[in-house]
């Protein structure tokens, strides 16, 4: 795997193998995850949605108070980052920001941060997803609710969870008993043949497939009580590395179809679309 680095001793920008790239074992990225990150999807050799993917990591970036990241420099890295890996049929391009080894905080000053794009590969979208609640809650209220930052410690220790239980995602209740989201993916619910998902303010990322699925397919955004997921008649979620991907089974217990026709036309209209527009 070849990557894209610059700032960290490399200037504007290089290409080099994966194995050679190197960071300060100082950058904060590391010793207090004091960064922000994107996983945008690249067919044919193109990011998709690329536009929106730099607009939410300068929000991250702003939200942890990282200096504004120059976001022309990052698209050029992508498209290097890609070039550099076109055997890559289905591109994981991961872009990393991190605050580098200067002072930490209020006294950091621009140009020392470390922009990283690796290029990996996206597994087969699998028809369906089995989903485990974690039993803690997500702080909507959290400073970096919302925020795309590389502490996601939490998230990978809830991933941990599912998994132990034979389960592809965990999903997370928010401190009011709302469902918030999943550690990598938004969550969609029909309920009484309407298509729901949690507002912002329940602690969700603002996921650009989730926001695309709005967009394209509709739904209502509205708070949604734990107990309504035994009541959904459908469920999928979204996210770059999934698209839209059908809820099967629930703790165990199976919803009355993955996919139902609500998700089934979401699953076209996100194919359809998505395939006309790489950057929506
Ligand atoms: N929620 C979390 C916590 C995520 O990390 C992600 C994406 O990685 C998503 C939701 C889905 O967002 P997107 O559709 O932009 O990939």
């Amino acid at each position: 795997m070849r990557v894209w680095i610059a700032g960290a001793g490399y200037g504007r920008g290089r290409v080099l193998d994966a194995e050679e790239a190197r960071v300060p074992v100082l950058d904060h990225g590391i010793t207090v995850g004091d960064g922000v990150f994107e996983t945008v999807k690249g067919v044919g050799g193109q990011p998709f949605a690329l536009t929106r993917h730099l607009r939410r990591l300068a929000r991250s970036a702003a939200g942890i108070g990282l200096p504004a990241p120059d976001l022309d420099l990052i698209a050029d890295g992508v498209g290097q980052a890609l070039d550099a890996n076109s055997d890559i049929q289905a591109a994981r391009v991961r872009i990393t920001v991190t605050d580098g080894p200067g002072p930490l905080g209020s006294s950091r000053s621009d140009g020392e941060s470390t922009y990283i794009v690796a290029v990996g590969e996206f597994g087969e979208i699998a028809p369906h997803v089995d989903v485990a609640v974690v039993p803690w809650t997500r702080n909507e209220n959290d400073v970096l609710s919302g925020l795309k930052t590389t502490s996601y410690a939490g998230n990978v220790v809830a991933l941990d969870y599912a998994r132990r239980r034979e389960c592809g995602e965990a999903i997370f209740a928010n401190t009011a008993g709302n469902l918030c989201e999943g550690t990598g993916s938004n969550i969609f619910l029909v309920l009484d043949g309407r298509l729901v998902t949690p507002p912002l303010s329940a602690g969700p990322l603002a996921g650009i497939t989730r926001e695309l699925v709005l967009e394209w397919a509709g739904g209502d955004e509205e708070d949604i009580p734990m107990a309504a997921l035994a009541d959904a008649s459908e469920a999928f979620l979204t996210g770059t590395g999934r698209d839209v991907q059908p809820i099967r089974l629930v703790d165990g217990r199976a919803l009355p179809a993955a996919p139902g026709p609500v998700t089934r036309k979401t699953m076209e209209v996100f194919t359809e679309r998505g395939a006309s527009d790489m950057d929506p």
